[in-house]
């Protein structure tokens, strides 16, 4: 009997590493068409497609569900280890949801956002949300389609659910209603005592700024000889753990490239920390879209908008853009967290970035309860931005039009606030845990902080959802007391005031 039981593990493995193989050589493809600015993009496109269309067909096999219905008998499942029970869970949850989906719907959907994508680039360009607004309408409506067939009650909570397993509007209702009415008063009290900061004129070389950008890298501990570090029009990060691709964008006009290789640098830590033993399985990937992100922001923010991390870093910056020279290190520290609002979600601080993440779930939450529709949505993002951000968008471009996520599909975006959340606890775990680690981090020491999460985050895979594994390291679930008591302090110390 248990030969029998390792055999259909072994099996099952089997057709799982080879679903993420599929899966690397797409992202490795879409990698290609991404850094190589001459590539001709259709039969790339259609190439990934094409292995997009293998993985289905074998996550949906008869084969698998037979292994699936094997291991998922409950005497099996329970003689499994927990890595085991793992692998079996994640894997046995999409398959369900992509069993129930017609094959022809999924494909549909997948040739929508590619159509999608390219009509959000045209509409961006001509700053024209109506150029969009017929393809958005169509992902609307099949996104919709498919929630119906997933979900009976709630169709936006199926949205969410699929990047975060078990979040629902009941969950985060509460939780980003008072984080909204928290960073709405800290705004305030913050722009009543703003203080000026001084603009720099020169131009920041893009060469300099790739050497600084694999600087970073070193210091954080990215593993150069499983990586590699390119340049594109967008930073972001794939691949894996023996063959990833960081992408970094960089700008003359200033260094926000510094936090663009922070945070992909911060996902690619994660997938390098899995275990190697469980390669192209779901414990050697993370299945929770906000812990994922919640690893980029403690090195985008908590770390790289540190006082530490300039106090060691800025004599370096100093050295390879002389002209900073002029620019104390209070002021420098000042720019790179001036509290502003600001049009650009992707450009935001971080006291500010959260109520543009909010106001996103507030729009795709009434647009899945049928409380506007599609052709409403730029007016009334409009309306929320002057509400929350007070501000109105000058043009499309810098309003609705400003994310390509929905290309894709809706429910991402709550994932941004709900790191941010995470990424606070845990860093206030890891204080608790390494009391001198931000004394370290100023003597350009990361290799702590990078231990740590290997040990506590990266190593567990996809064993744990956000709050799960924050419970489990912190005992209490995801709330917003860590994120405030973070900016409450830090701020105070910045502007000089109690908040
Ligand atoms: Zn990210």
């Amino acid at each position: 009997m248990k030969t029998h039981r390792i055999k259909v593990y072994d099996r099952f493995i089997e057709l799982v590493k080879k679903i993420y193989e599929l899966r690397y050589r797409a992202e490795y493809l879409a990698w290609e068409g991404i850094t190589n600015y001459r590539a001709n993009v259709k039969p790339i496109v259609n190439k990934t497609m094409a292995l997009d269309d293998k993985s289905l067909k074998l996550l949906t096999s008869k084969e698998m569900a037979l292994c699936l219905k094997k291991l998922n008998n409950k005497n099996v499942h329970e003689s499994l280890t927990p890595e085991k029970q793992t692998n079996v869970r994640i894997i046995t949850n999409r398959y369900d949801r992509l069993s129930r989906l017609p094959t022809a719907l999924v494909r549909f959907m997948r040739k929508a956002s590619v159509i999608a994508y390219e009509k959000w680039e045209e509409a961006y360009n001509a700053s024209d949300f109506n150029i969009f607004k017929p393809a958005l309408r169509k992902i609307f409506d099949l996104s919709v389609e498919a929630s119906r067939l997933l979900r009976d009650k709630n169709i936006y909570d199926g949205q969410l659910d699929k990047n975060e397993a078990g979040c629902t509007t009941k969950f985060l209702d509460p939780l980003f209603n008072d984080l909204k009415n928290k960073l709405l008063h800290l705004v305030k009290r913050i722009e009543s005592h703003s203080i000026p900061t001084p603009v720099i004129k020169s131009n920041f070389d893009i060469k300099v700024q790739e050497r600084l950008s694999r600087e970073v890298l070193k210091v954080m501990g990215f593993n150069f000889s499983r990586g590699r570090l390119d340049s594109a029009k967008a930073a972001y990060c794939c691949g894996s753990m023996y063959d990833l691709r960081i992408v970094n964008a960089y700008n003359e006009g200033d260094l926000s490239s510094v936090f663009g290789a922070l945070h992909e640098g911060g996902h690619a830590l994660h997938e390098q920390g899995f275990k190697e033993k469980h390669f192209c399985t779901p414990m050697a990937d993370c299945n929770s879209s906000a812990l994922l992100e919640s690893q980029a922001r403690i090195y985008e923010n908590m770390v790289g908008r540190s006082e530490e991390f300039w106090s060691y870093y800025y004599p370096r910056i100093k050295q390879l853009f002389p002209f900073l020279d002029k620019i104390s290190i209070s002021d420098f520290f000042m720019m790179v967290n001036k509290v502003q609002r600001s049009l650009i979600r992707g450009e935001a601080d971080e006291v500010t970035y959260n109520l543009h993440v909010i106001m996103r779930y507030e729009l795709e939450k009434e647009l899945f309860s049928g409380k506007i529709t599609v052709d409403e949505l730029r007016e009334v993002w409009n309306d929320k931005m002057n509400k929350y951000l007070g501000l109105t968008p000058k043009n499309d471009a810098s309003g609705v039009l400003q994310d390509s996520h929905w290309t894709e599909d809706f429910g991402y975006f709550s994932n941004y606030a709900l790191a941010d959340i995470c990424a606070a606890q845990l860093t206030e775990q890891l204080e608790k845990d390494i009391p001198n680690m931000f004394t370290l981090i100023s003597h350009g020491n990361l290799m702590p902080l990078k231990l740590w999460l290997n040990a506590n985050v990266h190593e567990n895979g996809s064993m744990y959802n956000a709050n799960e594994l924050v419970v489990k390291l912190t005992g209490k679930p995801l709330n917003t007391d860590s994120l405030i008591n973070y900016l409450r302090r830090k701020y105070s110390k910045i502007y000089g005031i109690r908040l």
